[in-house]
């Protein structure tokens, strides 16, 4: 399941391709303007976005440049629609950080198509290469994690519950992910673990990472879930 953002003004073509997505399982969310596109994704970066390109007001394309030369929206998967087919306007699309490019009319097993080649080439590096996040760094292949203070490293010593939970929030930073999302994606089969479970393990992450002085990056997000912050507040919720 992937988190994606459709920003398309006109009412009929968004919500063909919404039904579209949920139908494949993921989680969408539609904005009409390029106003309401860039406050959603300033309180949730998503996995991909589908950006109309002829929209009211600022243009898909301009919305496009500015999220790439934003460092958090850098990476941003964007796939851009657009009515006019003429060569220029692809390469215009490309050229503002577009990852693909297609033209209306499309058929929707094409957009889910490219959707899908879209999300594999951005998949979250593969599971055995080391992340870091701010200070925080993970490396799945030695089941090491270290924090930097004062310019030096400290290892973190944490259960494997805790490792995976901080491995996923690590791949999946900024986002808020509800109890029922992190059983899903770090327990798996969860049927018969109740939510505070996952309130359980969070407290246990914090104090393994409070050695390194990263436990506030663990945020609550009252009433949603949980957040992994490199811009983290001084103390955990
Ligand atoms: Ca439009």
């Amino acid at each position: 399941m992937s988190q994606i953002v459709v920003v398309e003004d006109e009412p009929a073509i968004a919500e063909l391709i919404a039904i579209n997505l949920r139908h494949a399982g993921h989680d969408v969310i539609v904005a009409a303007t390029a106003e309401q596109a860039r406050s959603q994704i300033d309180a949730m970066l998503p996995d991909l976005v589908v950006l109309d390109w002829m929209l009211p007001g600022q243009s898909g394309l301009s919305l496009a440049r500015q999220w790439r030369a934003d460092p958090r929206t850098r990476e941003l998967p964007i796939i851009m629609l657009t009515a006019r087919g003429e060569e220029p306007d692809k390469v215009a699309g490309l050229d503002a950080g577009a990852d693909d490019y297609l033209t209306k009319p499309f058929s929707t097993n094409e957009l889910m198509a490219r959707i899908r080649a879209v999300l594999r080439r951005k998949a979250p590096e593969s599971l055995e290469d080391a992340v870091e996040v701010g200070v925080l760094r993970i490396d799945p292949s030695t089941r090491r994690i270290s924090g930097r203070v004062d310019g030096r490293e400290v290892d973190l010593k944490m259960g494997p519950t805790e490792f995976r939970l901080l491995h996923f929030l690590m791949t999946h930073t900024e986002r808020v992910h509800s109890r029922a999302q992190l059983l899903d994606r770090v327990w798996g089969d969860h049927v018969f673990i109740e939510e505070r479970t996952v309130d359980v393990h969070v407290k246990r992450l914090r104090e393994a990472l409070s050695p390194a002085a990263c436990a506030g990056m663990i945020e609550t997000v009252r009433g949603a879930g949980y957040r992994l912050t490199q811009h983290a507040s001084a103390a955990p919720a």
